[in-house]
């Protein structure tokens, strides 16, 4: 079956370019689409055909997956014409992470070509991308779900299931807020440890392997301390993604004041240059020296 299987991947960053090599290893035809061309071409020596446009790729295609920045980047992508190039019964495996208000409008945007829309963000960096250990978040008609979870599988170590489109997106949403404010303290902690003489390498030595001991403290805590941040999900994004809880906390009438001051960190180690680095170098904005 995954043999026959054609997948159009729109979107080959740092997630995407992962996910279609291993949609290739499990033997599946793959179309790839980027808007800087020169990030798809590597795929092109693990089997996958590179398309001049979305359209291009999603011809003929059984899926159509999308792995880009935003639901601006998606709509841009997906818009037009370019779902009706799917065959009959193809599928929209909308991935980003776009928020409530995104997956709202891109749902409508399947429904009105009447296409099937599963919204499947994903928990997992780059590592798990490139292992094919990320956690799917799927949601989504009924009668297309056996059909995805092919692909699903090529991509994770496990698919949850919920119900309608868009209760994926809100509990990626729900684990986000948790990652933010983790990562907050977490910068601030380092940056207070260092403030009052303590070594915040002894800090994480002391919370490894007990409960507090999360090993994402222990990967985050370590980039922090030793000031080197090469990016497996960059501080731009990890910032729109604080916006998005924000947003939807706002819709539900909620104040979330602990991820709006993650969110005032992330823009000030934005403003200073951070944006490409990892999201640890949110550390930059809490560490006294503010580099
Ligand atoms: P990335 O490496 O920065 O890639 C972003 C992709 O979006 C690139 O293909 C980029 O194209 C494209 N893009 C941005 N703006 C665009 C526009 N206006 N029109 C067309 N394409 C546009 O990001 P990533 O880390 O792979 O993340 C992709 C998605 O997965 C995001 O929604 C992110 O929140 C989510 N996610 C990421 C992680 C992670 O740890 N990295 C984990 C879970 C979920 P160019 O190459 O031309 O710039």
């Amino acid at each position: 079956m995954a043999d026959d299987t054609k997948v159009a991947v729109l979107g080959t960053g740092i997630m995407g370019s992962a996910m279609a090599r291993n949609l290739l290893s499990a033997g599946m035809d793959v179309r790839a689409w980027n808007r800087s061309r020169e990030k798809a071409e590597p795929l092109v020596k693990d089997g996958a055909e590179v398309a001049d446009n979305p359209a291009d790729a999603a011809r003929g295609a059984d899926f159509i997956l999308t792995m880009l920045a935003d639901a601006d980047a998606v709509e841009e992508a997906v818009g037009g014409d370019v779902l009706s190039e799917l065959a009959e019964d193809g599928v929209w495996l909308q991935m980003s992470t776009v928020g409530e208000g995104g997956t709202e409008r891109l749902h409508r945007l399947a429904a009105d070509r009447g296409v099937a829309y599963v919204d499947a963000p994903v928990l997992g960096t780059k590592q798990p991308a490139e292992q094919g250990q990320l956690i799917v978040l799927a949601s989504g008609p009924e009668e297309v779900r056996e059909r995805s979870e092919q692909v699903f599988d090529a991509l994770g170590s496990k698919t949850v299931w919920l119900d309608e489109a868009g209760e994926g997106s809100r509990l990626k949403l729900v684990v986000n807020n948790w990652i933010v404010g983790l990562l907050g303290v977490l910068a601030e902690t380092v940056a207070f440890a260092e403030a009052t003489g303590v070594d915040p390498a002894k800090f994480l030595e002391t919370i490894e392997g007990g409960p507090l001991g999360l090993p994402y403290a222990q990967l985050k805590g370590s980039m922090m301390i030793e000031e080197n941040f090469p990016t497996s999900f960059s501080a731009n994004l990890a910032r729109k993604d604080a916006a998005l809880v924000l947003d939807s906390a706002r819709d539900h009438d909620l104040h979330l004041r602990i991820a709006e001051a993650v969110t005032t960190l992330f823009d000030e180690a934005i403003q200073a240059g951070h944006g490409e680095d990892d999201m640890a170098a949110v550390y930059r904005a809490a560490s006294p020296d503010r580099g």
